[in-house]
């Protein structure tokens, strides 16, 4: 099959064909130029590298109501917000049949991989692990261990069990525990990351000792405080549609501007669908309405090419001939490639090169 039109990857938009072979890429070049001179069935499109939901809780699929309205602690801090006290009530195996349609979902829209803040300690991660085996999105799991102060023997276990570790936030541990936890996941070659300045200023100097590899949110952060995270070299995780359903918005034209890497993330799958199409037009569209502009290229970026590099495979985040990537296709005009993206992408135009049909047609 060969796709004309546009590529969005690691170096940008610009207009090309692509020929896959099964799902690999076996050649790309200038429209016009591909070897196969009108024998394969060609289709317009855009391919990109496979998106990455890059901050998700898949624990709390298990509840799909309206949340109630009201500070945001109230609903999601541990260990008795709504949240918590709903996922201590659900049985482990509505759990983990949630867990797994969310992550079926995922797949569906063409979702490689997932970055999940799994709560609940071993337990959580062993239920998690149980609910997506098998399943062709590749969850990230960043645990987190219970005991305070922390044991360094079941931080072990946890690590043991997942890709890292996650906290609720800086505010809520000690230094000598995040210490302790960056430490272990740094030995381990490890993930350590946390939610921070989400309701409040959080002081970078806090968060930042020791370096985690990625921060969720920081709604409340300053200019300042994104210089400083930028040169940490920290990746920063946002979740627009999680943020204003409480009334916060993140700081996407400032993120972009101070050049923070970014990662767009669906959070709570108990307040929305786990849909990075949705979360890229809502991004766009809510910082036009706040009078901000944000562009699409960035967001796509933040979708399908920075995760990969947080995740230490940049070579998954580029479509070229022979390269480990296993790019999608969107059916859309490829003229500007980036905005129509995040404008019009919806998991029904996306087509998965190793299922499209051979042979020669209309596209
Ligand atoms: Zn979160």
């Amino acid at each position: 099959m060969i796709v004309e039109g546009a590529i969005v990857d690691a170096d940008g938009p610009r207009a090309a064909y692509v020929r896959f072979q099964g799902e690999r890429v076996a050649e790309v070049g200038k429209i016009g130029t591909d070897s196969t001179h009108g024998s394969e069935r060609r289709i317009r499109g855009i391919v990109i590298p496979p998106p990455v939901n890059g901050h998700i809780h898949l624990g709390d699929a298990v509840s799909t109501r309206e949340p109630p309205t009201g500070p945001l602690e109230r609903l999601v801090k541990p260990p008795d917000g709504w949240k918590f006290t709903l996922l201590r009530s659900a049985t482990a195996s509505a759990k983990r049949r949630a867990i797994a349609a969310a992550v079926a979902r995922m797949g569906r829209e063409g979702i490689a991989a997932a970055i999940d803040f799994r709560e609940e300690g071993e337990e959580g991660l062993r239920l998690l692990r149980r609910a997506t085996r098998g399943s062709r999105v590749r969850i990230v799991a960043l645990g987190r261990p219970l005991e305070r102060p922390i044991l360094p023997e079941e931080v072990e276990r946890v690590l043991e069990l997942s890709d890292g570790i996650g906290l609720s936030s800086a505010r809520e541990e000690s230094h000598g525990d995040r210490a302790r936890i960056g430490t272990a996941c740094k030995k381990a070659r490890k993930l350590f990351g946390m939610h921070a300045s989400e309701n409040v200023r959080e002081d970078p100097d806090v968060y930042l000792d020791p370096r985690p590899d990625l921060l969720v949110h920081l709604t409340e952060a300053t200019d300042a405080d994104l210089e400083q995270v930028a040169r940490a070299g920290v990746t920063v995780a946002v979740c627009p549609r999680s943020n204003a359903l409480f009334g916060r918005r993140p700081r996407l034209s400032a993120l972009e501007r101070i050049g923070v890497p970014t990662v767009l993330g669906t959070d709570n799958v108990m307040f929305h669908a786990p849909s990075i199409w949705r979360e890229l037009e809502f991004a766009y569209v809510s910082n036009r309405l706040a009078g901000e502009r944000v562009s699409p290229e960035f967001l796509v970026r933040a979708a399908c090419v920075t995760p990969w590099n947080l995740l230490g495979e940049p070579e998954q985040a580029r479509v070229q001939a022979d390269g480990p990537s296993r790019p999608i296709v969107v059916r859309l005009p490829p003229d500007d490639p980036a905005y129509q993206l995040v404008g019009r992408a919806t998991e029904h135009l996306i087509v998965r090169p190793a299922s499209a049909k051979g042979g020669k047609g209309p596209g």
